[in-house]
């Protein structure tokens, strides 16, 4: 379910975001994936392929709420727990747009989000756990998804 704290919102570089009206606490699990299970690549829609988490090699899971338009950071303020949860990883005050970092899940061959989040620190090419710098990794620790942490 969602968090009654967000509010889905029109951002100036990505369409609909999802940001904080209320502060939120380190911990709190803001909304999950909990819709239909994708496989394989077939019948696959640009809509499907771009608000889909990745939970296993070849598995993917859309959500009933505003988890799917949750946007890319490269400095995230949530990360995901388990495999479907998005889950602040420390306080957010209202204002604040939700993000986390599509690399805490997704290990895809080829798909690729060109990051626009214009921080120093931005990776630009962002789909591939594997390109997730070891010092980022080690920062995120279990935010990173379940499968990718077991891999
Ligand atoms: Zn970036």
């Amino acid at each position: 379910m969602d968090n009654a704290k967000v509010k889905v919102k029109r951002t100036k570089k990505y369409g609909r975001g999802v940001y904080a009206i209320k502060k939120i606490r380190k911990g709190e699990v803001i909304a999950s994936f909990d819709g239909p299970i994708y496989t394989g690549r077939d019948h696959w829609t640009t809509d499907m392929y771009n608000h889909s988490i990745q939970f296993a090699p070849n598995k993917w899971r859309d959500s009933k709420g505003v988890a799917r338009l949750i946007n890319h950071s490269c400095e995230p303020n949530c990360g995901i727990k388990r495999l479907f949860d998005v889950v602040a990883m420390r306080t957010i005050q209202p204002g604040e747009q939700i993000t986390w970092d599509y690399e805490m899940t997704e290990k895809n061959p080829d798909w690729r989000l060109r990051c626009k989040c214009g921080l120093s620190q931005c990776r630009k090419i962002i789909g591939n756990y594997r390109n997730l710098p070891f010092a980022i990794r080690k920062k995120y620790g279990t935010y990173i998804s379940l499968w990718l942490r077991r891999t």
